[in-house]
């Protein structure tokens, strides 16, 4: 579909919160049908978590 095709691009955006509040809605509910977006998603969120702690466990 041509407005998905169009979302993969937001992944890393959205994982930033970079996103405006109609493009996270419609991201949102793509995330719910794709799982290469939401696995991209899943893993930037995890590094970042990471950084955060890293500090404080080292
Ligand atoms: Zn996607």
């Amino acid at each position: 579909m041509k407005h998905d095709e169009h979302l993969h691009t937001l992944t890393g955006a959205y994982a930033l919160d970079a996103l405006t509040g109609e493009e996270q809605r419609a991201f949102a509910a793509h995330l719910r049908r794709c799982e290469a977006c939401l696995g991209v998603v899943v893993v930037s969120w995890a590094h970042s978590m990471s950084g955060l702690i890293a500090p404080i466990v080292a």
